[in-house]
């Protein structure tokens, strides 16, 4: 049976799903093998995932047979754009229950989502001292916008810490409260360590203390149910491409009273009501915040990829990623020297895992497991702060997502014994262990643009 179709709405809806039935639906995972390659095992998912065959047939029929420029025509083209782009809104306001589709703005991705709230309703709402809170293990992308803030409206920060197993130390967290932020920021779920958070209470917490709470859902949206109104979230991001959509497509959820409140972030056609030589007024939500000619495409995609994960169930994917990270933990201690970061206990901890091999540079340990087809990261995973607190520059992660199986862990772990292989013997000098952290951005730019 194809996933694509709904799974009966049955007593087994928390039961697993079959990684082998899922991976049959995404053609990349499928592909034609050379001789004496071995199946890709994909584990990067964190990154960005796979795109199931419905999405990318989504996207080529609306280029095929929809596209124009939504909103401004009155020809049927343009019109049955407009309700392509409008219907992947309200697909994506269901997904995570908000009350109104006019609560989520289409963004590119997460980035963008948290810059957003952060230069519209930082820059309305926060003044000269006050404070502002994140945490140690957040991504770039929930930390940098803050830094920028801070810096032009000369705002406190407080961090809240880790413990070392990589939870949010949350008695800081009440500590910090009591100093009366204005604004909290955390991930629902770490990028690098898996750790699930307990966002529910923390914003909760964030609400009892006078404060609005921005929850980056770039690593739970795909792969857990979201319900902005049970968490009672002011704003959530998350990135399409990470969820089975394309690159280009995401949504920030905004309440709507704050929503209303909020000045535009960019200016530019489509968010305006009326435009006059000396001012403008501005258009209502959600059109106030989505300048210019927007992702259509890309957000009908991600409408795609939201129908396909209901089908899968939510539920049965979360319980998918439980069974085999639990498998995964149990299956890498055969490695020697392996030692993992983030929480011991695999129900409390979504589907990644970063690990540390002896002394292994993590660039190493994926060279090596790519030679065996198998795809994991390497390196700071956009958390520097997190890098530190863990005493590391960099770690190896595999991420789990609906299309991995036992035998893709099996995989890994056959790769990993490899890797011990091949490095046993060799000082650590002759690895990539020397390099600060393998290819870094700037390495990239110097070879790309510089030749
Ligand atoms: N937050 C978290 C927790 C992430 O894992 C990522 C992506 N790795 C981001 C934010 C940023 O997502 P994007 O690059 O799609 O904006």
């Amino acid at each position: 049976m194809s996933i694509t179709q709904a799974p009966p709405e049955t007593e087994h809806a928390h039961e697993s799903l079959d990684g082998a039935v899922v991976k049959a639906d995404f053609p990349i995972l499928n592909q034609p093998l050379r001789a004496g390659q071995k199946p890709l095992v994909f584990l990067d998912s964190a990154a960005s995932a796979q795109k199931p065959q419905v999405v990318i047939d989504a996207m080529s029929d609306y280029y095929a047979r929809v596209n124009a420029n939504i909103h401004r025509g009155v020809y049927d083209l343009s019109e049955a754009a407009t309700e392509a782009y409008e219907d992947a809104r309200r697909k994506i306001a269901t997904f995570i229950n908000a009350q109104s589709p006019r609560e989520c703005i289409m963004v590119r991705n997460t980035t963008e989502a948290i810059n957003l709230v952060a230069q519209a309703w930082g820059k309305a709402n926060l003044k000269e001292g006050d404070l502002i809170v994140f945490t140690e293990m957040e991504h770039h992308s929930n930390i940098v916008p803050w830094h920028i803030l801070a810096a032009e409206k000369n705002l406190r920060q407080a961090h809240v810490h880790i413990d070392d197993e990589g939870r949010l130390d949350l008695d800081e967290y009440a500590e910090i409260l009591r100093q009366e932020p204005k604004l909290v920021a955390f991930t629902h779920v770490s990028n690098s360590l898996g750790t699930v958070n307990p966002v529910k209470q923390m914003i909760a917490d964030a609400h009892a203390a006078g404060a609005i709470a921005v929850v980056d859902a770039a690593q739970s949206a795909p792969h857990l149910p979201i319900d902005v109104q049970d968490l009672d979230a002011d704003f959530l991001a998350l990135s399409g491409h990470k969820m089975l959509g394309p690159m280009g497509s995401g949504a920030l959820y905004g309440k709507k009273a704050l929503l209303d409140a909020m000045p535009p972030y960019m200016g530019g056609g489509s968010m305006i009501r009326k435009v006059f030589l000396d001012h403008t007024t501005w258009a209502d939500v959600p059109a106030k915040f989505e300048a210019g000619t927007p992702s259509v495409g890309d957000t009908v995609g991600l409408g795609a990829a939201i129908d396909y994960l209901n089908a899968l169930d939510m539920r049965r994917v979360w319980a998918h990623e439980r069974e085999v990270v639990a498998y995964a933990l149990e299956a890498l201690q055969d490695v020697p020297d392996i030692r993992f970061f983030g929480p011991t206990d695999a129900q409390a901890r979504s589907g990644v895992v970063s690990f540390a091999l002896g002394d292994l540079h993590p660039h190493d340990i994926s060279q090596i497991l790519n030679e065996h087809n198998v795809a994991v990261r390497a390196g700071h995973h956009c958390t520097q702060p997190l890098m530190k607190a863990l005493g590391v520059t960099a770690t190896t992660r595999a991420s789990f997502y609906v299309y991995n199986t036992r035998e893709d862990v099996d995989r890994l772990v056959e790769a990993l014994h490899d890797v011990r292989r091949v490095f046993s013997g060799l000082p650590s000098s002759t690895t990539a262990a020397a390099r600060a952290d393998g290819p870094c951005r700037q390495e990239w730019d110097a070879k790309t643009f510089d030749g």
